[in-house]
């Protein structure tokens, strides 16, 4: 293992070291944060504010959704602003279904919002329903770095990209500025620097706190522009679990149907809890869920249906059309017990020091999960469905790959990793574009708005780089 835990920590610590990474097989839900979260604190005086507002990265929130292609609806929903949307994907039976079934409860179920091409849009070809999606598209119909933005990238003639490079730290110069990185060729085992007059760590959250960790100087003694104390603070993630599962008994025997053509991500429940009063339930914000069903459901229900033989085939087909089961996102609040940091004894094979987490879900997020079990109860109640269970324990830590927090951005050098731009303050020609400047988490994914926010950064450096204040104060 690459990584290690402290004790009573089980984080599961999913990388993918390749060309595009992780946003490769991403799960393509591209929801707007809105003030409900940028301004959470406000609203419930638990932790801190974002340093933006909607009203300013509503544009970029634009400008990301036009460039990746995210089809949805607008949905005048309180807690998820409307954005700018290609056509919605067909609905299932199932989906009108659950929706039906919602309505009566008052729980919504509408269209996500979900970063895959329902018609060609920029060059890109329009989604032809495979389901595919988590393995990687082979055309490239949904956003990501392998299909979007590496190839233009590569069409400026301005990148030279490496490949089996595993970035070691950010060294630096004599006054404490990014000079480059120190990468170990994969292939050979050898360290080679590379130089830059501006350094961006985009390694996806908690891989960029880490090599920041691992970027000590005399300049940086706890890492590089640690002055705060606050690189690695803050671990935020997304509660993940299946909060309850069993089966549609109208739908058994049914002729099966192409319920998995988009990979499950049709349709989905945003937060619906704590829109009108920061507290109308036992917990403090709020969370979403992905409620799916069909014939894409298939195998996990195989150990719900008895016999063997001749006989369970028949069943397991007689039952294929009619499984139904959810995730829960719920955000975890921030927590000073919950953080990462360098494990003093372990290195990798290549010799660089360890990442090791501490992390606990807390109160919050736990009730979350109690009461996403009771609205499965009344959900299925409300299907006329049969339930198998609603009794699972939360995923592993780790597991929605959604980690925030780790390098927080703020307006106070004393307090923040890095200003509102995304650039360190302690080093000003060193930028941060991934979720670990997301000072808390939210019940939304974060792809999207960490390509919003990146575009964002970007600008905020070419302005720099015009101003010429690369410089150390
Ligand atoms: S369903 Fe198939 S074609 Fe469509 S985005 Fe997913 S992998 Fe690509």
């Amino acid at each position: 293992m690459a990584y290690t835990n402290a004790p009573g920590t089980d984080w599961y610590w999913k990388r993918c070291k390749a060309t595009g990474g992780k946003a490769n097989f991403w799960g393509r839900s591209s929801a707007r944060f809105g003030d409900i979260d940028f301004k959470a604190a406000d609203l419930d005086g638990f932790g801190e504010n974002w340093p933006v507002d909607y009203a300013e990265i509503a544009p970029w929130f634009s400008k990301a959704e036009r460039y990746m292609g995210v089809a949805s609806t607008v949905q005048n929903r309180p807690s998820n602003p409307d954005g700018e949307y290609l056509p919605p994907m067909p609905w299932r039976c199932i989906d009108y279904i659950i929706q039906k079934a919602g309505e009566k409860i008052g729980v919504p179920y509408l269209p996500d919002r979900c970063a895959q091409l329902t018609i060609a849009h920029n060059g890109h070809p329009a989604c032809h329903y495979c389901g595919n999606c988590s393995r990687g598209c082979e055309v490239g119909a949904f956003f990501s770095p392998t299909w979007f933005t590496i190839p233009e990238a590569e069409l400026t003639k301005n990148l030279t990209l490496l490949t089996n490079a595993l970035v070691r730290g950010v060294i630096v110069d004599e006054n404490g500025m990014a000079k480059g990185v120190a990468y170990v060729d994969r292939a050979t085992k050898k360290e080679v620097e590379v130089y830059a007059k501006v350094v961006v760590l985009a390694a996806s959250c908690v891989e960029t706190a880490h090599i920041m960790l691992n970027s000590k100087s005399r300049h940086w003694p706890t890492g590089i522009a640690n002055s705060s104390g606050q690189l690695g603070r803050n671990l935020c993630e997304h509660l993940y679990g299946n909060p309850g599962y069993g089966y549609l008994p109208r739908l058994l025997g049914q002729p099966a149907t192409p319920d998995n053509i988009a990979d499950s991500t049709v349709a989905w429940t945003p937060r619906w809890q704590n829109l009108k009063n920061p507290r109308e339930e036992k917990f403090i914000r709020g969370y979403s869920l992905y409620i799916g069903g069909g014939c894409g459901e298939f195998p996990w229900y195989y150990g719900q249906i008895e016999g063997f033989g001749k006989n369970f085939k028949r069943e397991i087909k007689r039952y294929y059309p009619t499984p139904i089961g959810a995730l829960i996102q719920a955000p975890t609040l921030p927590s000073p017990t919950n953080y990462i940091d360098i494990d003093p004894e372990k290195k990798d094979i290549f010799g660089i020091p360890q990442l090791r987490f501490h992390f606990q879900w807390g109160q919050n997020e736990l009730l979350m999960w109690e009461h996403s079990k009771q609205v499965m109860i009344d959900l299925f109640k409300a299907m006329g469905a049969e339930m198998w269970g609603a009794d699972g324990e939360p995923n592993r830590p780790g597991t929605s790959l959604h980690e925030t927090g780790v390098c927080r951005f703020g307006n106070d050098p004393k307090r923040y990793v890095t200003n509102k731009g995304a650039q360190t303050h302690d080093v000003p020609n060193l930028y941060i574009c991934d979720a670990s400047i997301f000072p808390s988490c939210t019940d939304k994914t974060t792809t999207m708005p960490i390509v919003a926010f990146t575009m964002r950064t970007c600008d905020h450096m070419l302005e720099n780089f015009k101003k010429g204040v690369h410089k150390r104060a």
